[in-house]
């Protein structure tokens, strides 16, 4: 077995190719609605979540829509929490 460490900065990478690799056309289209605004993908902002009022700010990506798509077709958000840094992180 790995280590947290190496589980995480593998994770990432493993998640977003998995989310890649969905071709139905209904998911297709919500996750490139609901994309990163970080490329290579990380852990940006979705650019696709409405947000409502000026101190609104924009959920981090994955969003709630981006895992809820991804568990439909059995990919399993990596939980990053407690990694000391997430990939990509700003
Ligand atoms: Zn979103």
């Amino acid at each position: 077995m790995t280590g947290p460490h190496q589980t995480a900065t593998e994770a990432w990478p493993q998640f977003v190719r998995a989310l890649n690799g969905i071709t139905d056309p209904v998911a297709r289209a919500v996750l490139d609605l609901h994309s990163a605004d970080t490329e290579p993908v990380g852990r940006g902002e979705c650019q696709g979540c409405d947000i409502d009022g000026h101190e609104a700010e924009r959920p981090f990506w994955p969003c709630r829509t981006v895992v809820t798509v991804a568990g439909l077709f059995g990919i399993e958000f990596p939980d990053f929490r407690n990694a000391e840094q997430y990939p990509g992180r700003r």
